[in-house]
């Protein structure tokens, strides 16, 4: 079961209460596709600038990631500065040079039209819908977006979650989506707009899916049925900068697993919420996408059970 990725390669400079880097590589495709490759074979689409060279590419080819769709333009690659000095849930952005990815038009190789999963990282929700109608033969279409996009391209947005499986959003992007406060009017709100599933991401909390209901059971139940994960417990977060498109790639990649072994059981989705945060807690625990690179599915598997024991009764 491959998945493709569209996203960010980007270089990022970050400030973090731990300490701070300079323009190392990132980006949340990057990040999405290293936690991925843990579980899955993953393929990415993007652009970067004749300032990625081979040691960027060897990143990705150590995990066996697909780089046949990474674009190369003439210019420079994405650029973010953030820093979370007052708030390490929310990044503060300092600068955002789009460089390459101004002109970005995402080509898809023919070697990625068998994928059977699909992620759209956050982007502009009008490429994101581009490379959507491109693969309409995708068994699953989850997606991510931020405040930018909700706040003033809502149209185009909304246009793209109609296509949506699955939405992976933080808590501020939720209530802002949907305009109101409380959680579960707030997710019945995001899911009357298209996806099936919203799984709203509270930082250091965990994470909680919320699901649509069909239309036969819907009038028969009061409550929303949602599953909730939780988040490891952790000394120090070290840089936050990834956490959420590493829960993405973790759930994404174990759900593609597990869609290997035969259909996707309801286990599977809960199995995949917990993997999300095992692989958003190895993320934060150094910085940038340095813990997610030198991983083993050992040590992924045991932090797993690490996540059984937070919430097991018995
Ligand atoms: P997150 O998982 O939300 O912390 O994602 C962090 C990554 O998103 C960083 O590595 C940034 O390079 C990337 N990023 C920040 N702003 C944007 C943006 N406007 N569009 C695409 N990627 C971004």
């Amino acid at each position: 079961m491959a998945i493709t990725v569209v996203g960010s390669v980007a270089y990022d400079s970050v400030e973090t209460p731990a300490g701070k880097y300079d323009r190392r590589l990132a980006g949340a495709a990057t990040y999405f596709a290293l936690a991925a490759s843990y579980f899955t074979d993953v393929r990415v689409i993007a652009v970067v600038g004749d300032d990625f060279g081979p040691e960027q590419e060897a990143v990705f080819k150590a995990h066996g990631i697909d780089t046949r769709g990474i674009e190369r333009a003439a210019g420079k690659t994405f650029f973010w500065q953030g820093s979370y000095l007052d708030n390490l849930n929310e990044a503060r952005t300092h600068r955002t040079d789009l460089n390459v990815f101004a002109g970005f038009e995402p080509k898809i190789p023919d070697a990625y039209r068998d994928s059977d999963f699909l992620f759209l990282a956050n982007i502009d929700p009008v490429l994101q819908r581009r490379v959507r109608e491109a693969m309409p033969d995708v068994r699953l279409v989850a997606g991510d977006t931020m405040n930018y996009w909700i706040k003033d391209h809502r149209a185009a947005l909304l246009e793209l979650l109609k296509g949506l499986d699955i939405l992976l959003i933080n808590d501020t992007e939720t209530r802002m989506l949907a305009g109101t406060n409380n959680p579960v009017k707030a997710a019945r709100a995001v899911l009357a707009m298209g996806p099936k599933t919203l799984v709203v991401k509270h930082g250091e909390y965990g994470a909680t899916a919320f699901f649509a209901q069909d239309a036969a059971n819907a009038s028969q139940r009061s409550t929303i049925r949602a599953f909730r994960a939780p988040a490891l417990p952790l000394d120090e977060v070290v840089d936050p900068t990834g956490a959420g498109d590493s829960f993405a790639g973790g759930f994404f990649g174990y759900l593609a697993s597990s869609a290997a072994a035969g259909g996707i059981r309801p286990a599977a989705f809960r199995h995949a919420m917990f993997y999300g945060g095992v692989m958003g807690s190895f993320a934060v625990e150094r910085f940038g996408t340095e813990r997610l690179q030198g991983l083993s599915r050992e040590e992924i598997d045991e932090r797993f059970l690490l996540f059984r024991e937070l919430t097991h009764l018995e």
